[in-house]
């Protein structure tokens, strides 16, 4: 199968609804980390579409099926016909917070703690069996065994690129699936998580925006990403943990499971993971924008900008109509930064289309009064899209252009040849090392 053909089979997939969507974690914060994504070289990329065809052709490989297992004509897996044969609990357990699990102890007559003892072996120690949880008594154990079930979302495969950053394939109860990316950075980790199935939001040169929106993701199944993945690669408690929503979907469209999930990763009884190691990339959804400057504790922000006006906007991020850029600055310019809090501006550069000289002008003008970074993201394309990258001179004078007007400007260039061109998109590409910064505050 060639990498134009890969393409359809992709797109037949999702309408098939059997494949994961495209993650879209070109973060810029990240790209030093993408860099390893973006070297999985052409054997690699194919060995993982090899095992997930593999994976998709076996029976059962639609997973549980919960919805209608007879619908994709396959056996269920063996797991799912004993479940069912002893009436499984349907509900998961896992992603419930703090309070609904206190509230859950006092609904089976136990005392309020009970519920936060569950919250602690669910999210701090990670226990996936109830009859694990020794300090929860047995009878109260086995009521909750009756009712409910402990699940992370299931890996269904896994790509490792030359430098240890790894791309899950993850299947959820439903059927669908989603991709999470691991990459360690030195002494810390990343991860880019999805926020929904798909996204709604249609930017003109995003893979994601190809699938159109399936779901949104649950807090469960958010937070079941991270446990999933740093299980999986066995990170050491004390490893500082980045999470980036910049994978699937649009976080600020499912903002209450997005923070539900952040409310459980941050816990101290929890993941204990460090909010402000916890970044939120929005297309400028601008009233969700608002509730979230609102919640007291919350990750940091990203908008994707991506363009110097606002027909130019429009033209690429359909959403502009809506939310025009003027607002989405206003919004930007008011939003409460802690004192070594920045927003981060994402703009993703598209060969002759908004990558002049005065357009790097007009960016720096619209950003001029905020306290921000600003990344500079080569495009990632592909036969689906109607754009090029821009090319690295380009990249680079438009750097050159924001850095002379105090805006700091990051590029995040991925190297390696014949690479994967965006972790996620399942697709090949190729971009050139530049040694300009790289930011590496994640
Ligand atoms: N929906 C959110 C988060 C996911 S997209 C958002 O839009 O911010 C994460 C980032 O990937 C965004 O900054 C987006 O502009 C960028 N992106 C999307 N498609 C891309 C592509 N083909 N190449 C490079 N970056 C892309
Ligand atoms: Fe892609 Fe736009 Fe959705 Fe972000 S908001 S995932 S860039 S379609």
């Amino acid at each position: 199968m060639g990498v134009n053909d890969y393409g359809k089979t992709r797109r037949s997939f999702y309408s098939e609804g059997k494949i994961c969507g495209p993650v879209a974690p070109w973060h810029p914060e990240v790209v030093t980390a993408f860099d390893g994504l973006r070297s999985f070289n052409t054997g690699s990329t194919e060995a993982f579409k090899t095992a997930l065809m593999k994976l998709l052709k076996a029976p059962g490989a639609q997973r549980k099926g919960r919805k209608n297992p007879k619908a994709s004509g396959h056996r269920p897996p063996l797991r799912q016909l004993m479940k069912q044969r002893i009436a499984a609990p349907e509900e998961n357990l896992f992603g419930l917070g703090k309070i609904e699990l206190e509230e859950l102890a006092v609904e089976c007559g136990q005392p309020k703690f009970r519920g936060r003892q569950l919250f602690r072996n669910l999210y701090a120690r990670r226990v996936r069996d109830l009859d694990a949880c020794t300090e929860i008594p047995a009878n109260f154990r086995q009521e909750l065994a009756a009712r409910f079930r402990v699940e992370w979302p299931d890996i269904r495969a896994r790509v490792e690129s030359q430098d240890g950053a790894v791309r899950y394939l993850f299947a959820l109860d439903d059927g669908e699936n989603i991709e999470t990316v691991y990459m360690p950075i030195e002494n810390r980790v990343t991860l880019c998580l999805s926020s929904q199935v798909g996204c709604a939001v249609g930017c003109r040169f995003c893979f994601t925006a190809l699938l159109g929106v399936k779901r949104n993701l649950t807090a469960g199944e958010v937070v079941g990403q991270v446990t999933a993945v740093l299980d999986a690669q066995q990170v050491p408690k004390e490893t500082p943990v980045n999470l980036v929503f910049m994978g699937m979907g649009e976080p600020m469209l499912n903002l209450d499971a997005v923070m539900k999930a952040v409310g459980i990763l941050s816990d101290s009884n929890g993941l204990a993971l460090a909010l402000r190691r916890m970044t939120v990339s929005t297309a400028g959804v601008i009233p969700q924008i608002r509730k979230f400057a609102e919640i007291p504790a919350r990750p940091k922000l990203a908008i994707s900008l991506n363009a110097s006006s606002h027909e130019q906007r429009t033209a690429l991020m359909p959403l502009n109509r809506k939310y025009p850029l003027s607002e989405l600055m206003q919004v930007c310019r008011e939003f409460p930064l802690g004192p070594r809090e920045y927003l981060t501006f994402e703009y993703v550069l598209l060969d002759g289309i908004n990558d002049s000289d005065d357009d790097a002008r007009r960016v720096a003008a619209l950003v001029k009064d905020i306290k921000c970074k600003l990344n500079l993201i080569p495009f990632n394309s592909g036969s689906e899209l109607p754009y090029k990258p821009s090319p690295l001179g380009r990249v680079l004078a438009f750097q050159d252009i924001l850095r002379s007007h105090q805006v700091p400007a990051y590029i995040r260039i991925s190297r390696g040849q014949d690479v994967m061109a965006a972790c996620g998109q399942l697709r090949l590409g190729t971009m050139s090392r530049t040694a300009t910064p790289v930011d590496a505050s994640l």
